[in-house]
């Protein structure tokens, strides 16, 4: 997969400039390479670009479209959290993901660390993690809407520790993803295959679980590829893994962002 539409840079909580990730694509032989930092985000000031990073960000990516507008296609997207309110119109496409559930008046960062999902859990949920998982995917199922989404980011980010804290996927877990795969599917947009956990050794196996791809492929989804880079060393990896796994699943199609279109190419 010579493409990656979910790459953060140094305007969010990426290591690198949006011109050092460029010329990493270029000698992987990229056709497209897809920006999206984190939208402004109340629960998430630190990770996120304020408005004012947010408009250098586009105007960098607009000047680097430009400058290597000959040798691969550059897009400007936004990675919209669930809870930010923030503009999304100036931009080529939107991943649409949830990173906290609001319980009780608390945000839970479900991706923040093993322990920090585990004492949420225990605190505010009397250690029942499916009630965490149920409350997460009601907001997955609602998310592509809320954020107007091109793209479904991480489906299951809420497993991301599950080797961790013991936190499987029960059936109750596997019901209330599957309840979100049905209002997803009918938006007609592609799920993330996201390898960004396997990067970073903390999963062996991409967002969604080679479950759940099933479950999505089962309802008549589409996939694609992406690597939620924060560094360009890992800008594809694991797709080579991805792919064996979404074949197995059953796909036979991924989609790409091509001149401002969805199109899809043969796995
Ligand atoms: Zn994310
Ligand atoms: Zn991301």
């Amino acid at each position: 997969m010579k493409c990656n539409y979910h790459t953060h840079t140094f305007y969010c909580d990426g290591k690198d400039s949006p011109e050092e990730l460029i010329k990493e694509a270029l000698e992987r032989g990229f056709f497209a390479l897809g920006f999206s930092g984190h939208s402004y985000n109340e629960p998430d000031r630190a990770f996120a670009m304020s408005g004012r990073t947010a408009a250098l960000y586009r105007k960098e990516i607009s000047r680097l479209r430009a400058k290597y507008a000959d040798k691969i296609e550059i897009l400007c997207g936004i990675e919209q959290d669930y809870f930010s309110a923030e503009p999304v119109d100036c931009y080529d496409y939107v991943i649409g993901s949830v990173h906290y559930v609001l319980k009780n008046g608390s945000y839970i960062a479900v991706d923040d660390t093993a322990e920090a999902v585990k004492n949420a859990v225990k605190e505010l949920y009397g250690g029942d993690f499916d009630g965490l998982a149920e409350d997460y995917f009601r907001l997955v199922s609602k998310a592509a809407e809320k954020t107007g989404a091109d793209i479904i980011g991480h489906f299951d980010l809420v497993s991301k520790f599950s080797g961790q804290n013991g936190f499987g996927q029960s059936l109750r877990f596997l019901a209330a993803a599957e309840a979100a795969v049905r209002k997803l599917v009918p938006l007609g947009i592609p799920f993330e295959i996201n390898t960004g956990a396997m990067a970073h050794g903390i999963r062996s196996v991409p967002y969604p679980s080679p479950e759940l791809m099933k479950i999505i492929k089962q309802h008549g989804g589409e996939i694609i590829f992406s690597s939620d880079c924060h560094d360009k060393k890992y800008l594809d990896y694991g797709f080579d893994i991805a792919e064996e796994l979404a074949r197995a699943a059953g796909f036979e199609r991924a989609a790409v962002l091509r001149g401002g279109k969805t199109e899809y190419i043969r796995l």
